[in-house]
């Protein structure tokens, strides 16, 4: 097997860190075997005066194939959908996304088994299918009827421990590598509103329970301080947007902890639909004003406390939040008071621990799968850098955009 040696200017020290000088990267198969000065192999890929760093994550995405908010009420046929998916899957992949966690969509299963078998370029796909909620929540369809909310491919509706607890079968029999819950109500869902606790202590117990029993980690929507503090308190692994955290919920997630997938960026997403011209209707724009304002004071105090932070954009493939610009999330830490060391990590080592796959990727490290981008420029000095990838490789395969 040849051994391939990848070459850069600089190099991102995710333990450090730090930037590296004139530091190499070799790779055989999909693994990196090395990192050191001055590297031989078979095969040398020189860089030039760019920055190397670990694949990027976005562990709070959606592949979901709409184009438009008005889709999500009358959605498209499946098949196009799912083909807008792909496309999707090589726009990540070629922003420098080498694996992304789904937090919710049935197409995302499917989409992650395709690019392992390698039919179509993406990202390795950590997928929750089904979003689980109780009736009236956050994936619940307000605007549908019950029956027809019920027969929606992308939740499952459940009310009582038992029923919590075979939806977590549900989902698991469906291909779910995580699990996905909602317990508070959220920005985007008509008829509840993120400060509303949703599922008892007792239920989300149950399905933390039966997720853990069958080796997936759960991943909780929650906005408000309420249903945020039940979740952690339940032994959630992560809590999702966390808009409305206090003093009480950090302290309670760095005791237990729990992981934090702030989705920040929406804040700027936020702020643009309520400068108008996207056709947002009033019901939301009123929920999301109020969650500007929180977001904030939140991820600072999460950060102040020592909670770990990953980087999710909560991107749909929609007007604003176009897969392929997810680096917008990383950026938007920086800009909501994050140092770039720390939304580096958040973009990288941290996200990888979010899914369980630290060993694995999320840094540059003999043994990890050799998941490689290089940037023009430092990110360090100027986080935008990440949004110039000019180099991505996989499991040891240079993608090539078309
Ligand atoms: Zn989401």
């Amino acid at each position: 097997m040849k051994t391939t040696v990848v070459r850069a200017a600089r190099l991102f020290d995710v333990t450090e860190g730090v930037i590296l000088k004139d530091v190499d990267v070799a790779v055989r198969g999909d693994v990196i075997t090395e990192v050191g000065p001055g590297l031989l192999g078979d095969e040398v890929i020189d860089l030039g005066d760019r920055t190397l760093l670990p694949g990027f994550l976005d562990v709070h995405m959606h592949l979901t194939g709409l184009r438009s908010y008005a889709e999500g009420r009358h959605l498209p046929p499946r098949e196009i959908l799912a083909v807008r998916a792909a496309q999707d899957c090589e726009a990540l992949l070629t922003a420098g996304f080498t694996t992304v966690r789904d937090c919710g969509s049935a197409i995302a299963l499917n989409l992650r088994d395709l690019v392992a078998e390698g039919t179509i370029p993406g990202p390795r796909i950590y997928a929750a299918g089904p979003v689980i909620c109780q009736t009236g929540g956050h994936a619940d369809a307000h605007h549908l009827p019950l029956d027809l909310a019920r027969a929606q491919p992308d939740s499952l509706i459940a009310d009582g421990p038992w029923a919590c607890r075979q939806a977590v079968r549900e989902a698991v029999r469906a291909g779910a590598d995580f699990i996905k819950i909602c317990t508070t109500g959220g920005v985007s869902s008509e008829r509840d509103h993120p400060n509303d606790a949703h599922f008892t202590a007792e239920e989300i117990a149950a399905i933390v329970d039966e997720a853990h029993r069958l080796g997936r980690r759960v991943a909780s929507h929650a906005q408000g301080r309420s249903g945020v503090l039940t979740a952690v308190l339940a032994g959630v692994d992560s809590i999702e947007h966390g808009y409305y955290l206090d003093e009480e919920c950090v302290a309670e997630m760095v005791a237990r902890g729990t992981f934090y997938v702030p989705t920040f960026d929406l804040r700027t997403f936020f702020q643009r639909t309520v400068d108008g011209g996207h056709g947002l209707p009033e019901w939301r724009l009123r929920k999301q004003r109020e969650a500007i304002a929180a977001m904030g004071p939140s991820l600072l105090r999460a950060y102040e406390a020592g909670v770990l932070i990953a980087t999710g954009s909560d991107y749909l493939g929609t007007p604003l939040r176009a897969h392929g610009a997810n680096a917008d999330e990383p950026i938007s830490l920086v800009g909501g008071g994050l140092p770039p060391v720390e939304a580096l990590r958040a973009l990288t080592v941290n996200a990888a621990t979010v899914i369980g796959v630290e060993d694995r990727t999320g840094s540059l490290t003999p043994g990890r799968w050799a998941d490689l981008v290089a940037v023009d420029g430092d990110p360090l000095i100027d986080i935008e850098a990440l949004r110039s990838v000019a180099f991505v490789m996989k499991g040891g395969r240079v993608h090539s955009p078309r």
